[in-house]
């Protein structure tokens, strides 16, 4: 599909559990020669009858010497030249950390649509943290639940007007 929606966030927020859940098993490397950096996934995304390109950034097998807080910032880079759209993920329970503002000040730059996903919602311990991604400047936090699929029909309003 030629629209793709990007999956950014540091590590560990739920990016890959969400790429799951949109992809299931329609997903492949997109290169997986050896040596060459594995440093994101794609595939078919499926939500309700929306179909889309679903990126996901992996973060940590980019074998390079950079800080992370780099090698994210030039995936994230990449991520985003890519897509038409972007998921920014936070981890709700975790509450906004300093990585976290460094991608919100980059996303703001990119001039693209952004949806601000305050991830691991489901119960009330991530209800402080997503209050908290206010600050990021990207609009309302929407609670999402990738292990559990909570918030989906929010995600489809983001992405259903410009699919
Ligand atoms: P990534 O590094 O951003 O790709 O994050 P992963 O998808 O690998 O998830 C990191 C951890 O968070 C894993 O242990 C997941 O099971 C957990 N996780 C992901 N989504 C949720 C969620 O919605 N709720 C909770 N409680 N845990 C989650
Ligand atoms: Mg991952």
């Amino acid at each position: 599909p030629a629209f793709t929606l990007a999956l950014v966030g540091r590590p560990n927020v739920g990016k890959s559990t969400l790429f799951n859940r949109l992809v299931g098993r329609r997903a492949a490397l997109v290169d997986d020669r050896p040596g060459v950096t594995r440093d994101r996934r794609e595939g078919q995304g499926r939500l309700f009858d929306l179909v889309f390109t679903v990126v996901d950034t992996a973060g940590l097998e980019d074998v390079t010497d950079d800080s992370l807080e780099a090698r994210m910032r030039r995936q994230t880079e990449k991520a985003v030249e890519q897509a038409d759209a972007i998921l920014m993920m936070i981890d709700a329970r975790a509450g906004v950390t300093p990585l976290d503002s460094h991608f919100a000040d980059q996303l703001r730059r990119a001039h693209k649509p952004v949806l601000l996903a305050a991830n691991k919602s489901e119960g009330k311990a991530g209800e402080t943290g997503r209050l908290e991604a206010y600050a990021l400047g990207l609009g309302e936090p929407i609670a999402l639940s990738a292990e559990h699929g909570l918030g989906l029909d929010e995600l489809y309003e983001f992405l259903a007007p410009h699919i």
